[in-house]
């Protein structure tokens, strides 16, 4: 396959002193008080580079909570002040750009579920053009190793070159130890044809059970991924989106310190 990506390096737009990059924070962003006590632990606990939360929330059926939108926007105003920590959010609209930046959200992802489709990618693409901000992009929900591809690839030919890869998992047909399958072979085979490309695992993800966590997040590792991110909740069970995957700030600094990262790597 013919194709390449002008990119900058992640370690020109964050600094993880040479440790693989560590994205944290609750699923969704549910009240002002959950989101700075959340990312308040995160940053006891030391070992977050950067704070994540949902505020757009992408829910399979109608029905479930769809996110607080622009009114947690100013929460992570909080949270970015009183961490000293860059907020991630994930976008899926062009509004939601244009919101995201206007309250100074440091980095955007693109959801699974935006990346299966071209016509949604080239809309986002088309709102980043002129604007320097970091992007992360998600594999599709499917196992279609182009869409990723192009996705990644309509979002470099708009301009966007602080640019990266979100590996999350592929939706199962059938019921699976995983919520996600990994499906490595595919992340493998995006960084065979990007090589410079950071990828970042997303274990919460692909668990959807926090018991599964630390083998994804070893494997991860062990495949010299660029870091992971990964969802932490103050109160997990209590928490309004992806309760069962999420781990309190103390518990993912523990699986953190446990975890194995081959230096040699990196
Ligand atoms: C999320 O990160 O909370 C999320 C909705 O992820 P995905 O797009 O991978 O389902
Ligand atoms: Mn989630």
């Amino acid at each position: 396959m013919n194709a390449s990506l002008d990119i900058l390096p992640l370690s020109s737009w964050i600094n993880t002193e040479g440790k693989p990059l560590v994205i944290a924070g609750p699923c969704s962003a549910e009240t002002e008080e959950q989101m700075l006590e959340t990312a308040t632990q995160i940053k006891e606990e030391g070992f977050a580079h950067v704070i994540r939360a949902g505020v757009w929330k992408p829910r399979t059926r109608p029905g479930s909570f769809e996110g607080m939108g622009e009114a947690a926007l100013p929460w992570l105003q909080v949270v970015k002040q009183q961490t000293g920590l860059p907020v991630a959010v994930e976008v899926a609209t062009p509004q939601h750009i244009e919101l995201a930046l206007k309250y100074g959200v440091d980095i955007l992802w693109v959801g699974a579920r935006t990346t299966v489709n071209p016509f949604n990618v080239q809309e986002l693409a088309d709102a980043l053009k002129g604007i320097d901000v970091p992007v992360l992009v998600k594999n599709p929900v499917n196992p279609d190793l182009q869409l990723w591809v192009g996705a990644l690839e309509r979002l470099n030919q708009a301009g966007v070159k602080k640019l990266g890869a979100i590996h999350r998992g592929f939706s199962n047909a059938q019921e699976h130890k995983f919520r996600n399958s990994p499906m490595w072979n595919i992340a493998i085979e995006l960084k065979t044809i990007f090589p410079q490309l950071p990828v970042i695992g997303d274990p919460s993800h692909m668990a959807g059970k926090r018991a599964y966590l630390y083998e994804i997040a070893q494997r991860a590792l062990d495949l010299h991924y660029d870091g992971l991110i990964i969802e932490s909740h103050r109160d997990p069970d209590k928490a309004w989106s992806d309760a069962a995957q999420q781990l309190t700030p103390a518990a993912l600094g523990q699986m953190l310190h446990d975890l194995h990262v081959r230096k040699e790597s990196y």
